[in-house]
């Protein structure tokens, strides 16, 4: 047979091959279960390891439920963003979840009404939640790196974030998920203690202190970026794979 016999019958099995494939992608789409991945890939970047309670103060160390925490960091003044803050946005959700989505700080919304991820971007995020992986807000936790407004939205600085990441550490501990979907540049490279670029990190399984941790777009870049909402679904499928959950027709 020639040459190009052969290549023909190679195309014909290329095509095959990938009507298969779509056609398994499209039972999942229609959500026809699908067994949950034995495991995630290894995890990429691990967050350097610290003993546990290093920083931590007694109180915080101590605490043993999310109430007890909340009321151990108490009307904090340990950082300079205190005076500019009308309310600590502790966290909201589900203290067993078993995915938690940590974002930077509140917003102004936020700041107003001491929920985290409640103004335009919270508005997308739930849609990831509750549209996307048909998940109640309610069952997901979500909380920030710092929990008080930086004036005018700027970053946080890093004496705000090592004032606030003992209480993040421990809330992380206490609530023990599967699985920490860190959203957006400053959240990702904060938790795992990197300067990589957060289109490097996005869509790669890192580890934080034991934890599969997924980096993704945050929901303010989505706004501006409506186009990169593929990347962060594909994160999100990866996540509702390992958690088992099925994805449904959107
Ligand atoms: N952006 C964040 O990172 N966190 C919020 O709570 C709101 C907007």
């Amino acid at each position: 047979m020639g040459e190009g016999g052969s290549q023909g019958r190679l195309t014909a099995l290329a095509a095959a091959l990938r009507a298969h494939v779509e056609y398994q992608a499209e039972l999942g789409e229609l959500g026809v279960p699908r067994p949950p991945a034995a495991a995630a890939p290894p995890p990429a970047v691990r967050a350097a390891s610290t003993p546990r309670d290093l920083f931590a103060e007694p109180a915080v160390a101590r605490a043993t439920t999310l109430a007890a925490l909340r009321e151990a960091i108490g009307d904090c003044r340990r950082c300079k963003l205190a005076p500019h803050r009308t309310h600590l946005v502790f966290g909201v959700g589900n203290p067993q979840a078993r995915l938690v989505f940590v974002g930077e700080g509140p917003g102004e919304e936020e700041d107003r009404q001491g929920e985290p991820f409640v103004g335009r971007a919270g508005q997308l995020l739930t849609e990831i939640i509750t549209r996307g992986m048909r998940l109640r807000r309610e069952d997901v936790y979500i909380c920030n790196v710092v929990k008080c407004r930086p004036p005018n939205n700027r970053n946080p600085e890093p004496d705000e974030v090592a004032a606030c990441e003992p209480f993040l550490r421990r809330q992380l501990e206490l609530i023990g998920p599967e699985v920490i979907v860190a959203l957006g540049k400053f959240a990702a490279q904060t938790l795992l203690r990197t300067k990589t670029p957060i289109t490097k990190l996005r869509g790669v399984w890192a580890d934080y202190h034991g934890i599969r941790l997924m980096p993704t777009f945050h929901p303010a870049y989505l706004l501006r970026n409506p186009g990169d909402k593929r990347l962060v679904w594909e994160d999100i499928q990866q996540v509702m794979r390992v958690l088992g959950i099925a994805p449904g027709r959107r």
